[in-house]
């Protein structure tokens, strides 16, 4: 093992929230800071030429290698775990910028609720009422000390949208249920294709409350604070699981590494797999890493990040023997714990007029919230604790991907002429209303080191404990019941059985929303990291990104880590520097 030159600070991943911690530590204290990414360098320029559906979007060519490292999964304790060796419900990303290059854009605050989530639940429902496997808790920050760093990263990304609450003044055309905001979105909503349209007109005709997805798809050219512009959208239609053609999706490639490249205390080096984070005595002392040719380094470091999404930010911890793993049978420890995913549900419909479905953009839809939280549930509906947002959306349906859809029992066979010719017809005639719900927390969800299966370097595999329970179930079939309702008055064609109560399957793909293992809180028994998202048992270690969420809302998770990446790089660089010590 080599031992390199030391650095103020090393951070684990150069996605979103590392290279966020980078940019604002090496702009507010001269410290030298080095990023190390397992993946391969990427470059806006990269973009230019790639638009391939087959590479992108069925061989996930900018995802991590499943051959290299993945998870097991179990659905409980009894069960055997097993590799997941092809992505399906999720899809990890790697190289520069992360999963955040070809994600969709969606960029949501939390409702104001979420942050006390426990609190408000056992004050609508009674605490007796509420099962003892939920392990919802509240967060340690509300959303108005968020509201400032929302804002920021809004304005960091120059999220489209339109304000539906400003100052506590309710607007029509907005989202009526957010939190209040200050100020308004930086750029307009962007333009609505004919079917998101449609479910705009009807939602409205039912009494609901539309508004435009808020989108880190620019609807209009955009400079940002750090003087970095970026063009408007194509609605060319190739955002999720590519990177931009022209730069309007923001990305950490054409947002923060354009400010980051040019700055001398920084450096990223890419390949360069983080194996440990190194301690003695109760404080980081570096990281362990291996690079592309597989010779191994240790890099002293005097402040150590992790950044490197929920999944190694739990492992790394785990391998790093750092903290107390969490026990699902006692409920001791808390490493782990709190995993959650998103619960989310369709219904396709199928229009009379071809839409040009082939435009579109990563986020660009017309959702409401009227059924968000618990929103439009009166108590009666069954056990359904909360519901999600419901939209549909026109995120550009590719060629391949897209060919088949049709309305259930519209052809006798998948397969031959009729088939093919029945396809035809609904080419292009087809969408779909969705709904991302929330999930809850509960004892039975978390990860821990898998005790049989091995990376390739032979540590072990991160464990997934996890599946749906009753609520879920419940959610999705009282969601449906909604879409359906919107598909009528849509006046269009649409399948209208019910979901299938099954147990949560790693094949088919829900999204990339993973939550928790590392949950910010305020106290030691419940969490792993202090409301400062440094480490209760350890200093000079702090942990970034959606792992510190104690249950995921039914909002994507992108907005809300950067906030609390902000609120970490505060903390970090006002406080901590000054006084390298428990903040709390
Ligand atoms: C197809 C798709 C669509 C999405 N759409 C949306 C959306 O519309 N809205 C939304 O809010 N979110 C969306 N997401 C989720 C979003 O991409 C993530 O929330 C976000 O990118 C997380 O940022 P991060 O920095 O925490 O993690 P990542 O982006 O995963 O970055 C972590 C980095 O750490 C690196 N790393 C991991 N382990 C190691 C190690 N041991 N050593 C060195 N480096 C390591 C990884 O290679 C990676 O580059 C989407 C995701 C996908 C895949």
């Amino acid at each position: 093992m080599t031992n390199l030159k030391p650095v103020d600070v090393a951070i684990i991943g150069g996605g979103w929230t590392g290279l966020l911690m980078a940019k604002e530590i090496t702009a507010r204290s001269g410290l030298t800071v080095a990023v190390f990414e397992r993946g391969i360098p990427r470059k806006q320029s990269d973009y230019e030429v790639t638009m391939d559906e087959l590479d992108h979007n069925i061989r996930l060519r900018m995802m991590q290698n499943t051959a290299e490292e993945t998870i097991t999964h179990r659905h409980s304790l009894k069960d055997p775990a097993v590799p997941v060796r092809q992505h399906g419900s999720f899809h990890p990303g790697t190289g520069t910028g992360g999963a955040g290059e070809h994600w969709g854009g969606a960029s949501f605050r939390f409702p104001v609720d979420q942050f006390k989530l426990r609190t408000h639940l056992t004050q609508r429902h009674g605490a007796a009422k509420l099962s003892a496997d939920l392990s919802v808790q509240d967060w340690p920050v509300t959303y108005d000390q968020l509201e400032p760093l929302y804002w920021k990263s809004e304005l960091l990304m120059g999220i489209s949208g339109k304000a539906g609450n400003l100052n506590g003044k309710k607007i029509d055309g907005g989202n009526v249920f957010e939190g209040p905001r200050k100020n308004e979105y930086p750029t307009p909503p962007l333009k609505q294709s004919y079917s998101s349209s449609q479910f705009d007109a009807a939602v409205r005709r039912l009494g609901y409350h539309p508004y435009p997805t808020p989108a880190a798809n620019l609807s209009e050219t955009y400079k940002n604070f750090d003087g970095v512009t970026r063009a408007a959208c194509q609605y060319c239609g190739h955002c999720q699981r590519y990177g931009c053609m022209v730069g309007a999706k923001a990305q950490p490639t054409n947002t923060l590494m354009p400010v980051l490249v040019g700055r001398k205390n920084f450096q990223l080096r890419t390949g360069s797999w983080v194996r440990r984070i190194v301690h003695k005595d109760g404080r980081a002392t570096g990281i362990q890493f291996t690079d592309a040719k597989g010779e191994e380094f240790f890099q002293p470091a005097a402040t150590v990040v992790l950044g490197s999404f929920t999944l190694n930010n739990t492992r790394l911890l785990a391998l790093s023997k750092i903290g107390t793993q969490y026990d699902a049978v006692s409920g001791k420890g808390t490493l782990g714990r709190n995993l959650t995913h998103q619960v989310g549900v369709n219904t396709r419909v199928f229009f009379d007029k071809p839409l040009n479905a082939f435009m579109g953009a990563g986020e660009l839809g017309s959702r409401i919230s009227d059924f968000d939280g618990d929103n439009g549930l009166t108590g009666k509906e069954d056990g359904v604790l909360r519901v999600g947002m419901i939209a549909l959306a026109s995120t550009g349906e590719p060629p391949i991907g897209s060919f088949g859809l049709m309305p259930r029992g519209a052809s006798k066979k998948n397969w031959g002429s009729e088939w093919k010719k029945t396809a035809l017809k609904y080419k292009d005639h087809t969408a779909a209303i969705g709904t991302s719900g929330e999930h809850l927390a509960y004892r039975h969800n978390f990860m821990d080191l898998d005790p049989t299966y091995t990376d390739k370097f032979g540590d072990p595999l991160l464990r997934f404990t996890f599946n749906w329970t009753d609520q879920e179930h419940k959610q999705r079939e009282f969601a449906k019941q909604v879409q359906h309702k919107i598909a009528r008055e849509m006046g269009v064609k649409f399948d209208d059985e019910l979901p299938p109560r099954a147990r949560y399957n790693t094949i088919n793909y829900q999204s990339t929303h993973i939550q928790g293992g590392v949950v910010f809180g305020a106290s030691p028994e419940n969490s792993v990291v202090n409301p400062s998202l440094q480490h209760w048992n350890m200093p000079n270690l702090f942990v970034v990104g959606a792992s510190a969420f104690p249950q995921n809302a039914a909002q994507n998770p992108t907005l809300t880590a950067l906030a609390i990446t902000y609120l970490a790089a505060d903390a970090l660089i006002d406080k901590y520097l000054k006084h390298p010590e428990k903040l709390i």
